[in-house]
């Protein structure tokens, strides 16, 4: 399909948010009656990488209770956001397609089909359905203001529309089409970035050697404690936890990354530390230990840890496997202790945009008018999902800020250029 030179409405960007910005838009021209060109280009070959690649190709498409606190920055926002279209209007919204969630264990929503594709199929039907059309790939590479619009171009030329809305996603898995050009056409058009834009939900790299990265492909539940300068808990996660050959990865890791990194740009001297009994104090530890009295010290860490971890923990407290908690001097009880509760880790940075989920930073919301998802800068241009700076927890937290905002901007953007309804006598 060729890009057509005019258009009411221009979607520049057709990931989670985009598609859900198409469908409403696209709803609310269908609801009004009045006649309307909706388009929304991506630079794209396949759509949807990500939809499809989410929640290990199963989609967590939304968490069964999404609240502001899940998100890292701009709460306020956040809740004013959700409180128009939250957890419920999502499900609702999928289940009129025909896609039934299911709720997990985790709290984690996703289609009863285990299957990314089921959601995917099910917007890009629903974007049809609506009358708004998709055209791919179509990469954008300026967006201008333009009269009373805006002249939208790339290779492909060019389009004026009277309308935008900016759904260009952040940086995280650049190959999938979200490579961060979004920042430069909301600057373009009067917009500021935050100071910083970081890779977020990303594994962590432990210096060449470092012993975890010996226990590679082990997967345990642990707690890892983001410490302030001064040793105050700034944060902790407690799940899944996977040693890897570069260091960590796995959701403890991933929810915790996004403050490790700000937290050391903005204040030297913070640490992370990985208790490998989540909840479990050094005295409680102790206690533990010292209950097993004459038992080797093997023996007794394998009824918590796997042997391969109790093994390794035991050469970090320079211990024998062998030895028995009684033959353990109190110093060197002390030292297990540490390493078991409170293992010290050195990060030495992120895996980057490629290998994360999301984008901390963006376009700050403040700029924005979070009843209509417009731009309180630039009049006629709407923004919408990742692109803002919103970045929340794994567990579908991040899709939910993509469906509402892209929701609540298709919708209010088509609003504002249909014809008001004839008054009636
Ligand atoms: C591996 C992985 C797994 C994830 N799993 C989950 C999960 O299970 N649950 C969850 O809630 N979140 C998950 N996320 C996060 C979630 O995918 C994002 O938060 C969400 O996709 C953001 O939606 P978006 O529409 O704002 O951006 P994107 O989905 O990134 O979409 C942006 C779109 O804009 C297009 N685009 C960009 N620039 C241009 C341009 N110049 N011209 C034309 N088109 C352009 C891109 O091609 C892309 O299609 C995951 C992310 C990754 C990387």
């Amino acid at each position: 399909m060729t890009v057509p030179a005019e258009a009411d409405l221009c979607i520049v960007g057709a990931g989670a948010a985009g598609l859900m910005a198409a469908v409403a838009a696209g709803r609310s021209m269908q609801g009004n009656g009045a006649p309307g060109t909706i388009v929304a280009l991506d630079g794209a070959k396949t759509l949807g990488a990500k939809i499809l690649v989410a929640g290990g190709g199963r989609c967590n498409v939304t968490h069964w209770r999404v609240t502001e606190s899940e998100y890292a920055v701009n709460r306020p926002a956040v809740r004013s956001v959700l409180r128009r279209f939250g957890a419920d209007e999502t499900v609702r919204f999928f289940a009129e397609l025909g896609v039934e969630l299911k709720r997990e264990e985790t709290g984690k929503l996703f289609p009863v089909t285990d299957s990314a594709r089921t959601v995917l199929n099910a917007l890009l039907g629903a974007v049809h359905a609506s009358g708004a059309s998709i055209i791919h790939p179509a990469r954008v590479t300026s967006i201008v203001r333009s009269g009373d619009g805006f002249l939208v171009s790339g290779e492909w030329g060019s389009l004026h529309a009277r309308r935008v809305i900016l759904a260009t996603g952040g940086m995280a898995l650049p190959r999938s089409g979200s490579d961060g050009a979004g920042y430069g056409f909301a600057q373009a058009l009067g917009h500021s970035l935050t100071p910083a834009i970081r890779p977020a939900l990303v594994p962590l790299t432990l210096p060449a050697g470092h012993w975890i990265t010996e226990l590679s492909g082990l997967t345990v539940h642990a707690e890892l404690v983001l410490r302030g300068p001064t040793g105050k808990r700034l944060v902790h996660f407690a799940n899944s936890t996977l040693c890897t050959h570069f260091g960590l990865s796995g959701p403890s890791v991933l929810d915790i990354s996004r403050y490790l990194l700000e937290a050391r740009d903005r204040e030297p001297g913070t640490t992370l530390s990985l208790n490998w009994m989540p909840g479990e104090t050094p005295e409680a530890a102790d206690a533990w230990l010292l209950a097993a009295k004459g038992r080797g010290l093997l023996s007794v860490l394998r009824e918590r840890l796997p042997e391969r971890l109790a093994r390794a923990i035991l050469v970090q407290a320079r211990l024998a496997p062998d030895a028995t908690v009684q033959q353990t001097p109190r110093d060197a009880r002390r030292m297990l202790v540490d390493v078991l509760v409170a293992t010290s880790l050195p990060i030495e940075g992120d895996r980057g945009f490629t290998h994360a989920e999301v984008t901390a930073g963006g376009v700050p919301i403040e700029e924005v008018d979070l009843g209509t998802m417009e731009s309180l800068r630039c009049p006629g241009l709407s923004l919408c999902g990742e692109v803002l700076d919103v970045d929340g927890r794994i567990g579908g937290f991040n899709f939910q800020w993509a469906w509402a905002t892209g929701w609540i901007a298709g919708q209010s953007a088509m609003r504002a250029i249909l014809p008001a309804p004839a008054p009636t006598a």
